[in-house]
């Protein structure tokens, strides 16, 4: 009876301790060959890579932790080591080990030789699982970007350019094939060219740019231009601005004057006041400078080619009545109340009478627009817009193409206008310029068409 007993305890002992071995090797195998693989987490590249830039590299295991970290970048064939890390096995089962790491390192191109071109960005994460014949789990991230630290270049062709105070300039210019971005910067002002049509002159650009008014003689007027990874190059040019005397104007506010125009604003313009010299003030200056942002706002939607053909048109058998860059200072009863400069020409004809498209161009703009009334603004492509306004009807919608000489609406004097006339104005990039020059064909022709012509 003893004997049995003593037989089945050391059965049982002997069953517990087998379960217990296959459970505590089973756990150890789990454990010490786990395959879960460390992970690692960066920022992206860049496409391009134009100077230094710090990459911040996290790396996590959360079963048997880090082994080793390495990250290089790989350029033809030749490796470059950006950061290379060992994490000790620390404790019982890696216990007291690394399992989370993060590390900031710079990528620098020059200070790494690399070359202009192609490079990879590569990052290797090992874990202490007894995996792989006791190398551990491995993960590889790698990260594609393009190393370009050189600017591009960009030059003028066309040569000696005069440009008038208030004009538009025009400059045709040769970049370098990396080229994304390029330009006429006039001061802090950067203006946009346009890629030549003509696919088999690659890298020829136009641009249009304005010249304000109020150009002041020390601002500097260059060519820009900008490469995929963000390097800068700018270009002096032959420009020279040429001064103009612009005329000064007296506009007398008579209380005839403000009957006539509030009306048009009631209910469009929030009044603060109900006085009729502060409400004609309110629309002089901040319904101005709204509505003239409106304006500079549509240049974003210029095609970016000519839509326009030859010397432009103005309204027929109409007389000028006001002047670009008029300096007119208004007067009420007998005091100086405000000073506005006139950005286009007034010209006026017979009442209601036809408004033709100065040139070819797609509508951009058809409605009614504060001081301006009803308004039309034709974009004619790479900046220049024409526009037309104080209209009594608008005779097209925006999106349509319209030709040359086609009418598009009638004379009027909504807005802020004294009479029936023609308020027109050319706008280069969003600037108002002076559209005399436009009007004039031999000003097109030796400004612009021997320009282009240089390209062919
Ligand atoms: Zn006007």
């Amino acid at each position: 009876m003893a004997a049995k007993e003593k037989k089945r305890k050391g059965l049982y002992l002997s069953i517990i301790i087998v379960i217990l071995i296959v459970f505590l090797g089973g756990f150890f195998v789990v454990n010490l060959f786990e395959g879960e693989s460390p992970s690692i987490k960066t920022r992206p590249l860049a496409e391009y890579v134009s100077g230094a830039v710090s990459v911040t590299i996290e790396a996590s295991d959360s079963r048997r932790g880090l082994r080793s970290i390495r990250a290089v970048v790989v350029q033809n064939g030749s490796e470059k080591v950006l950061l290379e890390k060992l994490y000790p096995f620390n404790g019982l089962m890696n216990r007291e080990g690394t399992r989370f790491m993060r590390e900031e390192i710079q990528f620098d191109p020059k200070r790494l030789g690399l070359a202009q071109g192609r490079a990879v960005m590569e990052i290797r994460c090992r874990d202490y699982s007894m995996r792989s014949g006791g190398d551990g789990n491995l993960t590889v991230l790698r990260q594609e970007t393009t190393i370009d630290t050189v600017p591009p270049s960009v030059r003028s062709i066309s040569g000696l350019h005069y440009v008038n105070e208030g004009g538009t300039g025009f400059v045709v210019y040769k970049t370098s094939s990396d080229t994304s971005d390029s330009g006429v910067s006039v001061g802090s002002e950067f203006y946009r060219g346009f890629l030549h049509p003509s696919s088999k002159n690659e890298g020829m650009y136009e641009c249009f740019f304005p010249i304000p008014y109020d150009f002041k003689p020390e601002t500097q007027i260059r060519l820009w231009a900008r490469d995929s990874a963000g390097n800068n190059a700018m270009s002096p040019f032959h420009c020279k601005v040429r001064k103009k005397k612009f005329p000064s104007d007296k506009m007398v506010i008579t209380d005839k004057f403000l009957e006539k125009i509030l009306p048009y604003f009631q209910g469009r313009v929030d009044f603060d006041s109900t006085g009729k010299l502060e409400q004609f003030l309110k629309i002089n200056r901040e319904v101005r400078v709204f509505n003239d942002r409106t304006l500079s706002e549509v240049r974003s939607k210029t095609a970016p080619e000519h839509l326009w053909e030859g010397s432009w048109l103005r309204l027929p058998n109409a007389a000028t009545m006001a002047r670009f860059g008029d300096s007119r200072t208004y007067y009420y009863e007998g005091k100086a109340v405000d000073a506005q400069v006139h950005l286009g020409i007034d010209l006026a004809s017979l009442a209601n009478s036809a408004v033709p498209a100065a040139n070819s161009g797609k509508v951009i703009i058809a409605e009614e627009l504060g001081i301006y009334g009803k308004t039309i603004v034709l974009d004619h492509g790479m900046g220049v817009a024409s526009l037309y306004s104080h209209l009594s009807e608008i005779k097209v919608s925006v999106g349509q193409d319209i030709k040359k000489g086609d009418t598009i609406g009638i004379t009027g004097q909504t807005g802020l206008a004294g009479g029936d006339h023609l308020h027109f104005a050319v706008m280069v990039q969003g600037v108002f310029v002076n559209p005399i020059e436009w009007w004039d064909q031999r000003w097109i022709d030796e400004n612009i068409y021997k320009r282009i012509a240089l390209i062919n």
